[in-house]
């Protein structure tokens, strides 16, 4: 139920992503400011800009996506403290890429 949600939330929101509200998937670290967020909403934001959301530092003068890194650390601590997002997460990409098998990236 949502009220769950809330009180994970409230437990732990350092593992919230600040753009979509969610648990972080794929985490993404900014190199310049170690500001997280899922890796597909910080990729799409940066498609209009070139500064951290939260902090407004200036990422890359022209390549933002250069400056940013996958975290794994973080990713695996939002998979421990969230009991069955890994698996749910899988099952998503599972069946996406089950009707879109062109676009499956070569080292699932
Ligand atoms: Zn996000
Ligand atoms: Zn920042």
């Amino acid at each position: 139920s949502s009220m769950t949600i809330m009180k994970v939330r409230d437990l732990h929101p350092q593992i919230i992503c600040p753009l979509c509200g969610g648990y972080f998937i794929d985490a993404t670290t900014i190199v310049e400011c170690l500001h997280s967020f899922c890796r597909s909403c910080i990729v799409r934001y940066l498609e209009t800009s070139k500064y951290c959301p939260i902090c407004d530092v200036q990422i890359h003068k022209t390549k933002p996506l250069l400056n940013i890194r996958p975290d794994k650390t973080l990713q695996d601590i939002v998979f421990k403290l969230v009991p069955g997002l890994f698996e749910d997460e899988m099952r998503r990409r599972r069946e996406f890429y089950s009707k879109h098998p062109e676009s499956e990236p070569a080292d699932l």
